[in-house]
């Protein structure tokens, strides 16, 4: 006799297609722009922000554009809702169980790098707090794509992934935790297949 144990809402193997758009960025606080080894290490950073968020959660992140769940970090984004310019952190789109596709800022979240990084702070220390803030939004998006029905802004925790809003400390420095979606999705998601 085959048992077999419904679990309508398990998704397994979720690929996670992320990758950076050309772009710059520069400021009287961070003087010349990024160059070339500084983006490099800035992908580095937050490519290992996204694993940190995931591990034990049977997702893969990969440079895959066509992946069912993704993130773009592009130059800009501006709030559609606002017919003036609301500049903003990320966006996703998203139905659920199916996909969604997102981004995120990389001027805004490199500006937030350079207001909520503590002085005195180093070029490399700079160019580090611009990687985790990229990656945690990077995590954010992905996770109300993963979640698209939960309202994961609900969080009051300012230290997690799903706290509505990039201007804070937390987005750039120290350590960062799931709350309200990390049970959510180990449920949804569950381990790595051995
Ligand atoms: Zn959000």
């Amino acid at each position: 006799v085959i048992v077999t144990i419904g679990c309508a809402r398990t998704e397994r193997g979720i690929e996670a297609g992320f990758w950076f758009e050309p772009v710059s960025y520069e400021s009287r606080r961070l003087g010349a722009p990024v160059s070339p080894a500084e983006m490099a290490r800035i992908e580095s950073v937050a490519r290992s922000e996204l694993a940190r968020a995931f591990t034990g959660l049977d997702i893969t992140v990969a440079d895959n554009r066509r992946a069912r769940y993704s993130v773009a970090v592009v130059q800009d984004l501006s709030d559609p809702r606002f017919i003036r310019n609301v500049q903003i952190a990320g966006e996703s789109r998203a139905v659920d169980g199916f996909g969604g596709a997102g981004s995120v800022s990389f001027a805004f979240l490199a500006g937030g790098a350079m207001v909520y990084t503590p002085e005195p702070a180093t070029r490399a220390e700079l160019i580090d707090a611009i990687g985790r803030g990229v990656g945690r939004a990077a995590v954010h998006e992905f996770t109300h794509q993963l979640l698209p029905n939960t309202d994961i802004h609900a969080t009051k925790d300012a230290q997690s992934y799903e706290y509505g809003s990039a201007t804070r400390v937390e987005q750039y420095a120290g350590e960062i935790r799931w709350d309200l979606a990390g049970p959510l999705l180990r449920e949804r998601i569950g381990p790595i297949r051995q």
